[in-house]
């Protein structure tokens, strides 16, 4: 127990972590590109305010939230998602005040009790975009561009992006009863979730994985057949403006998303790459959100991407990539005077912006050089008493075989120059 993580964690470490710094690389690239800032919200925060947001007929409600009582005897949960924390934050610090729209973006662990699964944990990433202040088409257009661009960058393939609208509340209130009076007869046929989600949100009965549920509602009337003039002008335009940027897509009125607080767009990038759990990206507009939580009715649209579903897929579709390390310089030594001086001179070396490395481990010199190789060094030097005291010192580079003599005090120089 002492010496296993968890269930449903992972330690991120070695060459994995170089492909997380590259795609993290790319969103924080990307953001700087739309005019998004980085905002950075607490891991825990009042339960109440999932209650609120995410919704008592969904799934991370009443399955998966870390809930505990802290020792002021508060109920605190650790975030299953990132839209509350970022909402409460834009109340918080009336960030509406500011010119809208306001756009953030965070990368950041979030915490489920879930069945873990491949690309189902119980401590995962998501890379997320939350837009505040406008109830433009625009807004949903500019935040599925966000990911759509940056699935491009990174080149994943076979992916495809899924879009639906489920209208305003009073849209959504004339599909409820439409949908209910479609299950109707098969009530009792649903699994006891569904049953309960039947009279308070029958939606989410789409979103169910139960295959007995799936069956019965494979037919459903579409909810793109609901929505009134408002809605389907903004669904319209949004397809519009997807179309002019050259976006593809395709329209599912399947599509409900696991979230409550969703309305009017909703999203998905699904990919076929890494089996079931195919859903890289998920997101939508939530309008009422805002003042749910206690602030002005604001219109705001926003996403989630699963960044450990991301490296799945990119991993499944280009295999793994190698990273060899690389260090500008290896300073060997013999004995102790060149020990200690090799020391410092890599420590010059590395404060003037060199990679450089020297023995720590007290090796010996065949073994120092082997060292060398291993970690990928383009050059390599041994200093000992001679070299010291006259100061001189034979740099080698690894690659040629080739050897320069040069003074000890310039090495600094020497290997900033080539
Ligand atoms: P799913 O249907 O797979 O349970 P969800 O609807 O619960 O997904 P969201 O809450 O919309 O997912 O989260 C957005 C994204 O975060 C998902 O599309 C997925 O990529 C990722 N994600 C969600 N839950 C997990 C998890 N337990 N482990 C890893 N990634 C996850
Ligand atoms: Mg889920």
């Amino acid at each position: 127990m002492l010496t296993k993580a968890p269930k449903g964690t992972k330690d991120i470490f070695g060459p994995e972590m170089n492909d997380w710094h590259i795609v993290e690389g790319k969103m924080r690239a990307l953001c700087e590109k739309f005019g998004i800032e980085e905002i950075r919200t607490p891991v825990f925060e009042h339960t109440e305010l999932f209650l609120r947001s995410v919704g008592d007929t969904t799934d991370i409600v009443q399955k998966e939230m870390y809930t505990f009582n802290d020792k002021g005897d508060r109920s605190i949960t650790l975030r299953p998602e990132g839209t509350a924390g970022v909402a409460r934050a834009y109340i918080e610090h009336g960030m509406h005040n500011n010119a809208q729209p306001t756009k953030l973006y965070y990368i950041e662990p979030m915490f489920r009790y879930e069945n873990t699964q491949a690309g189902r944990q119980r401590q995962f990433h998501q890379f997320g975009i939350e837009m505040f202040g406008s109830y433009s088409a625009a807004l949903d257009a500019e935040v599925i561009s966000v990911a759509y661009s940056l699935l491009e960058k990174l080149g994943v393939k076979n992916i495809e992006l899924r879009i639906n609208s489920l209208g305003c509340p009073e849209c959504r209130g004339k599909y409820n009863k439409t949908l209910r009076e479609f299950i109707g007869g098969n009530l009792e046929h649903l699994c006891p979730e569904c049953k309960q989600r039947f009279e308070k949100n029958p939606l989410r009965v789409l979103d169910c994985k139960n295959e007995k549920c799936k069956e019965i509602i494979k037919d459903a009337p579409s909810v793109l057949d609901c929505l009134d003039e408002e809605c389907t002008a903004h669904f319209e335009q949004l397809k519009n403006i997807l179309d002019e940027m050259g976006i593809k897509y395709t329209v599912d009125s399947g599509i409900v998303r696991g979230l409550d607080y969703y309305t009017k767009t909703v999203f998905e990038f699904v990919t076929t790459s890494i089996g079931a759990q195919g859903t890289v990206c998920g997101g939508g507009r939530y309008d009422n959100l805002i003042e749910e939580c206690g602030g002005a009715k604001t219109g705001a649209v926003g996403f989630g991407m699963g960044i450990e579903r991301l490296l799945l897929t990119l991993e499944a579709q280009n295999g793994k990539a190698e990273h060899k390390r690389v260090r500008d310089i290896y300073i060997g030594s013999i004995g102790e005077t060149g020990f200690v001086k090799s020391q410092a001179i890599v420590y010059r070396l590395r404060n003037a912006g060199i990679g450089a490395d020297c023995d720590t481990v007290g090796r010996s010199v065949k073994a120092q050089m082997k060292y060398a190789n291993k970690i990928g060094s383009r050059y390599s030097a041994i200093i000992g008493d001679d070299e010291v005291a006259n100061d001189k010192v034979s740099v080698k580079n690894m690659e040629t075989g080739e050897v320069s003599e040069i003074k000890l005090s310039e090495i600094e120089n020497f290997i900033k120059n080539i």
